[in-house]
């Protein structure tokens, strides 16, 4: 019962994936960018796709080492 209730907390307000529209788990690797929340290997594909090369992911401040936050402004500059 409390395992069940564990599961519902987790994965509630979870934002979809700007990619593949799978949830993001909160604890999973992600890519946050202004245009969405991605998972980090989906949001790495598109952008090596796009630009040909890896994203610059920064980490987390507050230990929030599993969510990565996008350089935007690298993103403007290969466009
Ligand atoms: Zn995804």
């Amino acid at each position: 019962m409390e395992d069940n209730a564990i599961v519902d907390i987790d994965m509630k307000g979870a934002p979809a994936c700007g990619r593949c529209f799978m949830l993001v788990a909160r604890y999973a690797q992600q890519a946050v960018a202004s245009t969405g929340t991605y998972h980090r290997e989906c949001f790495e594909a598109w952008y090596f796709g796009r630009y040909g090369k890896r994203p610059r992911l920064v980490a987390g401040h507050n230990g929030d080492r599993h969510r990565f936050q996008v350089r935007e402004r690298e993103v403007d500059r290969a466009a």
